[in-house]
């Protein structure tokens, strides 16, 4: 057949694997491990000591760096990049809509004498002047005030990225307003970190623990995500503008997916795989991939954990290399939290947790007493944090493609909740219930030392459900959305621990007055007092059962279905504040970035009811009533020659075309109002008024495509998609 859907198949069919690049066989993964990076030992070798030490003091203790150091960094960065055979350098930065941006130059200038030369200097590495103006400020900035700047983070490490239309040096910026006011994603991920840094090292020093070596968030993203063919992408306008099917009938029920339907294609998933991991690898990220995901066509990737920042910056990269990587090898890579409709959706489990190089990881719960007071402590500032700020946490993951997922029985549900485990949660019910006076042995420096169970490094991950999961040594939130930055997340984290140890620190100051005899006692209260006021929040059983739900309600935790409900949680007094108090948010930071947030929420549904229209009107109504049209003709073909002719096929069809019809009416009717308040009012509509005339558009459409002849639906259907393996 003629039709797009057709022409897809048979090119899917015909597909034949590209050969693999030829540095797979050449290079070991060993030389090639951040072969591209600009990074400690490329440094080291070409820079001189004291401005090396400059560097270093910056990257890893957070130090302000020597201005006079960035000319000789510079021009070190520079010649290194030309020998890899770069030609043009360029700032990249993330602006607020979650996608990585670059400004690109080249190093050559003119000498006056008809040639050029290599020029780079410290001001152009350090402060870059990007035409932004387009990007998402959420009032931040006018237009005649666009000027937007970068500035080099000096802590993320420059990189080459190589493309087939040449090389370009990247060197990783934050990008702020000429008031200084943060644009982007990166800078409060800076900022957040420095907060837990300080209040951290005021908790230790309580602990004996003076060193002041950097404490710092570390950060490890799982990223699940779909492969399909190019083809079928290209023939799904849905897919293509919205990154997401608005229609498809679900597979039939139980139906097992046949591997062997196309038999080469799992090897061409391995190929974009191993291209994918060694590409990244080239650029430092230390990724390792996992293939197996629940769903048909779904893999996951997932690096070892870095510093959050460094981890933000590398899962960006990620994501560009897994969509640039695809399209070599024919397919699309879909992060989409939910592409299709009843088969299970992406998200992207963001492990957290916080460290130094002489504390090792604070929330590894150890094996000597003292270590689980200092252990406990800190778990605690987690529990009270998200207790605390469930709707920042809940805000933080709400777009409008992550609603399709939390909340469905398949992802974790819109209620913020921690699952400890069963061992650590014992653990939290003894410090309730005992106190520190009554089940504990006075004189030893340790909580419930005497009654604790040695916990298990690895308390694994039974529970699924849970949105926020303690799994042996850090906290996994598993409520971030498969396309998402996951700087957002990782700000809300890292500010609500400081923001708890702020306050453990402040009462174990108090209650010491300096006297380390005292702190036991200290800690013992003030355990018993955040399990006693936060424990609401932790929950070990089902997240997805209705007993939870009410539950949760009974226990006064929010239960925010939808980001309409959620983001306006951005604006609640208490993040304002938070956010306010370390400095890492201004009121007209977070206001921007609500209503940034809100925008592209309105701006997603708005394109899918568009397109949801035109595909509705131009693709399937066309069949629909092609197919009536055979029916009814042959009906009367029929009845002339005087056969019985069954009309229920026909029927239906016609009801289902008058369905389609009036709801697409309807979906355009509803489209059409304007002159919402504001833009809390219009993502209000736009999910109570639009989303369900949406729907029911899309169930006719999904039932029609059960009816209508097979060779005249015009859309690759779901089993289709899903075919690559
Ligand atoms: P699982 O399969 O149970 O999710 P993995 O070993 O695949 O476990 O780990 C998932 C992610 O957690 C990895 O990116 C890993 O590096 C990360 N991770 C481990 N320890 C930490 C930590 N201390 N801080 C942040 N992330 C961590
Ligand atoms: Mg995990």
């Amino acid at each position: 057949g003629g039709s797009p859907r057709m022409a897809a198949i048979s090119a899917v069919t015909n597909y034949k694997p590209a050969n693999p690049p030829m540095n797979f066989i050449e290079t070991t993964t060993q030389d090639l491990y951040g072969a591209n990076v600009f990074g400690k030992s490329e440094m080291k070798a070409r820079l001189p000591k004291p401005v090396f030490k400059s560097v270093m003091k910056t990257m890893e203790a957070g130090q302000k760096l020597d201005p006079t150091a960035a000319d000789i960094v510079a021009s070190a960065m520079k010649d290194w990049a030309i020998e890899k055979g770069a030609t043009h350098y360029a700032h990249v930065f993330y602006p607020l809509t979650g996608a990585t941006a670059e400004k690109h130059d080249s190093f050559l200038t003119p000498d006056g004498e008809g040639s050029a030369v290599a020029e780079f200097s410290g001001a152009q590495l350090i402060q870059g002047e990007p035409d932004g103006s387009s990007f998402p400020t959420g009032g931040i900035r006018a237009t005649f005030e666009a000027r937007g700047y970068t500035i080099w983070d000096v802590t993320s490490p420059a990189y080459i990225l190589e493309n087939d239309n040449g090389t370009t040096l990247c060197i990783p910026t934050a990008f702020v307003s000429w008031t200084g006011e943060a644009l982007d994603k990166k800078t409060p991920v800076l900022r957040s970190m420095q907060a837990l840094n300080v209040q951290a090292q005021r908790v230790l020093k309580l602990f004996g623990y003076e060193d002041g070596a950097l404490v710092s968030s570390t950060a490890g993203p799982e990223q699940e995500y779909f492969l399909i063919d190019r083809n079928f992408f290209f023939a799904r306008p849905d897919l293509l503008n919205a990154g997401r099917t608005l229609f498809g009938a679900k597979p039939p029920k139980g139906q097992e997916f046949d591997d062997h339907y196309f038999g080469a294609i799992p090897d061409r998933v391995l190929a974009f795989m191993l291209e994918v991991e060694r590409e990244l690898f080239k650029l430092g990220v230390p990724v390792k991939t996992r293939h197996n995901e629940v769903a048909p066509s779904q893999y996951e990737i997932a690096p070892m954990f870095e510093f959050a920042n460094v981890a933000t910056d590398h899962q960006q990269l990620t994501m560009t290399m897994m969509r640039r990587v695809a399209e070599k090898y024919g397919m699309t890579c879909l992060m989409h939290e939910k592409p299709f409709a009843g088969v299970n959706g992406s998200g992207k489990h963001v492990n957290w947790s916080m460290g130094s190089k002489t504390q090792g990881n604070l929330l590894d719960p150890g094996d000597t007493p003292h270590e689980n007071a200092k252990f406990l402590l800190f778990c605690a500032a987690v529990i009270r944090g998200v207790h605390k700020y469930q709707g920042l946490l809940r805000a933080v993951v709400a777009t409008a493609g992550n609603d399709h997922r939390l909340g469905a029985n398949e992802a974790p549900p819109a209620i913020i909740s921690i699952f400890l485990g069963d061992q650590l949660m014992d653990v939290f019910d003894q410090i309730k219930q005992g106190g520190a006076s009554s089940s504990i042995p006075k004189g030893t420096l340790t909580v419930g030392v005497d009654t604790l169970p040695p916990l298990p490094k690895d308390a694994g991950d039974r529970n699924r459900t849970s949105p926020f999961a303690f799994t042996g040594n850090r906290f996994e939130f598993r409520a971030v959305g498969s396309g998402q930055s996951i700087a957002g997340p990782l700000v809300a984290m890292n500010t609500i621990v400081a923001d708890s140890l702020d306050y453990c620190a402040t009462q174990l100051e108090e209650a010491t007055g300096g006297d380390p005899a005292k702190l036991n006692a200290a800690l013992q209260k003030l355990l018993t007092d955040i399990i006693t006021e936060h424990g609401a929040v932790v929950f070990n059983g089902d997240g997805y059962s209705e007993e939870w739900h009410a539950e949760a309600e009974k226990r006064g935790l929010i239960n925010r279905k939808t980001s309409a409900d959620a983001l306006p949680g951005l604006e609640a007094p208490e993040v304002k504040a938070l956010f306010s108090k370390y400095n890492v948010l201004s009121e007209r930071e977070l206001e921007s970035r609500m209503e940034t947030y809100l925008e592209q929420y309105c701006k997603t549904i708005a394109v899918e009811a568009a397109l949801m229209v035109e595909i509705a009107r131009t693709l399937i109504f066309p069949a629909a009533v092609r197919y009536q049209g055979e029916l009814a003709s042959t009906c009367a073909n029929l009845k002339m020659l005087g056969y019985d002719f069954d009309t229920n096929t026909l029927d239906k069809v016609t009801s289902l075309v008058k369905d389609l019809q009036d709801g697409t009416a309807d979906l355009e009717t509803k489209m059409a109002k304007h002159g919402f308040a504001d833009l809390k009012e219009e993502s209000r509509y736009l999910c109570d008024s639009v989303l369900p005339a949406m729907l029911a558009v899309r169930t006719a459409a999904d039932e029609l495509e059960g009816i209508v002849a097979d060779d005249i639906w015009p859309l690759p259907t779901y089993q289709e998609m899903l075919f690559v393996k």
